[in-house]
């Protein structure tokens, strides 16, 4: 078990996302440790991780086969544009199963989820029991854009909050482990990014003229960032900011979240209800 997770979670009330630094690398082990190249070590470090979390999965998964556990993980992911979730959601679950995931993409609600509660399309794509699920953008988005562009009155998004930490004790309560990650870039790195994407025809698709707006609205956006941070970072659902600008630390401090996360888990594989010895003496018995 790593303490990163001390290092990263949100103290309510006392993070401001200015004091911490994009391209630093925190809990990162010194350079005797990593050898010199920190890059190649965390890469081996996450080789080595996604081994073990595929594990977990599958022990999760077969936990709760049987019915009678409502054990469930979420990753959920925030970051201004080009923060680096695909990349992130790719690298960390890696060789997990897909049949025990649940991976969810939350954009502008179309218009039957504009007739319900902000949190129905969440409550929606929640993992079943047993499952990984992955929000890539989530709830948050309503006290984030809708806050930033005023999409409903301050009086609608001001009790969000509320509704969210609600919300979440519950769905903890109920066998839900929440790692919320925000995935922390500098304006810096999202203007190269940004440019990468505008000069590679490849990857024009993921460019959206809009983006430009939002980028413009950057300090809005970090305020909006800080008060959902600092106001639904919970015991029950802590948020992390990972520092993202070097791709090889983020991928590290995620898949250490999420280890770490599991280690506390720590699911089993059921007890078979059957005597393994003698059905295998049966099937070498028959022909
Ligand atoms: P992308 O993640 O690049 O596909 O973009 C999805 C867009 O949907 C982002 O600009 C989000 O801010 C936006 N979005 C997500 N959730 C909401 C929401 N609840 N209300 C309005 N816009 C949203
Ligand atoms: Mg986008």
């Amino acid at each position: 078990m790593s303490g990163l997770r001390e290092l990263l979670m949100v103290r309510p009330g006392g993070t401001r996302l200015a004091d911490i630094d994009p391209r630093s690398t925190p809990g990162l082990p010194g350079k005797r440790v990593v050898g010199g190249d920190p890059k190649r070590w965390s890469q081996t470090q996450v080789a080595e991780m996604s081994e073990e979390l595929n594990t977990y999965q599958e022990r999760l998964f077969a936990s709760a086969k049987e019915g009678g556990t409502n054990r469930r993980v979420l990753l959920v992911l925030q970051a201004m544009d080009c923060g680096g979730k695909d990349g992130t959601v790719r690298n960390v679950t890696q060789g997990m199963s897909p049949a025990g995931m649940k991976a969810v993409s939350f954009g502008p609600p179309d218009e039957q989820e504009r007739r319900h509660d902000f949190l129905w399309r969440i409550r929606r794509g929640l993992p079943p029991a047993g499952h990984v699920g992955v929000f890539n953008r989530s709830h948050y988005e309503d006290v984030l854009i809708v806050r930033v562009h005023n999409l409903t009155s301050e009086d609608v998004w001001a009790q969000r909050y509320e509704q969210i930490n609600a919300f979440e004790a519950e769905e903890t309560a109920d066998g839900l482990t929440m790692v919320k990650v925000m995935l922390h870039i500098s304006k810096e790195e999202q203007k190269k990014r940004l440019l990468a994407r505008l000069d590679d025809p490849s990857k024009h698709w993921k460019y959206n003229p809009g983006d430009l707006a939002e980028r413009a609205r950057w300090e809005d956006y970090q305020r909006a960032y800080e008060d959902a941070l600092n106001r639904c970072s919970t015991t029950a659902a802590p948020w992390y900011v990972v520092p993202a600008d070097r791709k090889w630390y983020r991928n590290w401090a995620v898949a250490t979240l999420l280890r770490d996360a599991f280690a506390d888990i720590n699911p089993q594989y059921p007890e078979p209800d059957f005597d393994a010895a003698a059905e295998r003496a049966k099937l070498l018995a028959a022909e």
